[in-house]
């Protein structure tokens, strides 16, 4: 058996319930060879005391070195945990998620599940998606998937193990179908009675932002007679929502020309009129300037960018990437206008982003005020001890 015993002091984490072990707070792993050098292997992890802490996936490649499957001294690591932590997690967002069959039934730590997203399209004729993003859930990846089958009764799963934070886990990169049929080039879905199309083979991520399902609904909300403008677009996911609320013409900017075209043919598949809907191929960043100097205008902008900061290291910089955007944000919103603004980085707090947000409408001398904090829907859960679980937040605001 392995056993990662860790430094003096370093238990504290551990003990509230943090479940990342870092290679600093290790002080010695005693194990058999075979057992030191496989990815996923199962450890106990103790105190330098030899007090027992948890067990936890060894990952040896990994910045994370372990992360953690369980405190509870009596609960092994095996098939009836795994099974009895998927149905836990399906029957939690069957009660609290409503009005789409595009759902996240599994959101890692979250549940239990360290580097596992399992995302659910389109009900039992439909697909499970799966990203497997660290050692331990990729060693147990049979049992999940077997448990995923049975809970949902959905028999088909395709993986999306192409994220690169696989290779940071010493893991390779994998496309594939792993049960059942393999899914068209456009899966339809339902959410908040827009349809939507996703490409599951190679559409950003598992081929849709779920995460933004309540987000679109409340765009949806506040769209009626507006002139709205969609900066990041992606294939349309706040475009629709917001021809479905009503509004009285939309422009989309994204710089793919493939989740443009799915947008597009979006519009079609939910009988909208195409007249009402404008794709922009282009960089957010040039088109703002670009409309600022036509002298455009909107009633509801929502600014939804790609993770700006993708680690610590890079928050300077984002925190100047998200406020020129906000900024011009700010500058092209009528009065009376919302602005629906996001940040999907884990390394700008919810605290950081609004102090961003204040700074642009400063700049761009706009008195604005706070109507909601957002997050990501109730099927990416936030937990108390893991707060990197929260990297979705946003503001919406209006110009006064
Ligand atoms: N709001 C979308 C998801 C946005 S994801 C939804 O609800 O589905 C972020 C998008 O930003 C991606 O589609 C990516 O292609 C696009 N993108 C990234 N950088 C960009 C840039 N500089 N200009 C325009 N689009 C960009």
């Amino acid at each position: 058996m392995l056993t990662i015993t860790l430094k003096p002091g370093k238990e504290k984490s551990l003990l509230r319930r943090h479940p990342w072990i870092f290679p600093t707070a290790i002080e010695r792993i005693e194990g058999k060879p075979e057992e030191k050098n496989k990815p996923g292997t199962t450890a106990v992890v103790q105190s330098a005391s030899g007090q027992f802490l948890a067990r936890a996936a060894y990952s040896p490649k990994s910045q994370i070195r372990a992360r953690v499957w369980s405190f509870n001294e009596n609960e092994p690591i095996d098939h009836a945990l795994i099974k009895r932590r998927i149905k836990k997690a399906i029957a939690y967002r069957m009660a609290m998620v409503k009005g789409s069959d595009a759902i996240r039934l599994i959101f890692g730590e979250a549940d239990g599940f360290p580097g596992l997203v399992v995302d659910w399209y389109a009900g039992k004729q439909g697909h499970l998606v799966c990203q497997f993003q660290s050692a331990g859930v990729d060693a147990w990846k049979v049992p999940i998937v077997q448990a995923l089958i049975a809970e949902t009764g959905c028999p088909n799963v395709y993986e999306r193990s192409d994220a690169s934070v696989r290779e940071r886990e010493g893991l390779p990169l994998i496309i594939g179908t792993l049960a059942g049929n393999e899914p068209g080039d456009e899966t339809p879905v339902t959410e908040n009675g827009v349809r939507y199309a996703v490409d599951i083979k190679t559409g950003h991520k598992t081929g849709f932002y779920v995460d933004q399902r309540d987000n679109r609904r409340l765009v949806m909300e506040h769209a009626a007679g507006r002139d709205v403008l969609n900066c990041f677009c992606y294939t349309g996911g706040f475009s629709l929502a917001a021809l479905k609320g009503d509004a009285r013409s939309v422009i989309s900017i994204d710089s793919s020309g493939e989740a443009l075209a799915i947008g597009k043919r979006n519009v079609q598949l939910n009988g909208f009129d195409p007249a009402k809907a404008e794709w922009q191929d282009a960089d957010v960043f040039k088109a703002l300037r670009a409309f600022r100097e036509q002298g455009k205008s909107f009633d509801l902008i929502v600014l939804d960018p790609p993770k700006f900061a993708s680690s610590p290291d890079h928050v300077d910089r984002a925190a100047r990437a998200y406020k020129d955007i906000n900024l011009l944000g700010f500058q092209l919103l009528r009065e009376g206008g919302l602005l629906f603004t996001y940040s999907c980085s884990g390394a700008i707090s919810a605290d950081l982003f609004q102090k961003i947000v204040a700074g642009a409408a400063n700049d761009a001398k706009v008195d604005a005020r706070i109507l909601k904090r957002l997050s990501a829907g109730a099927d990416h859960p936030m937990t108390t001890s893991f707060p990197e679980g929260e990297y979705l937040k946003g503001l919406m605001l209006h110009k006064a």
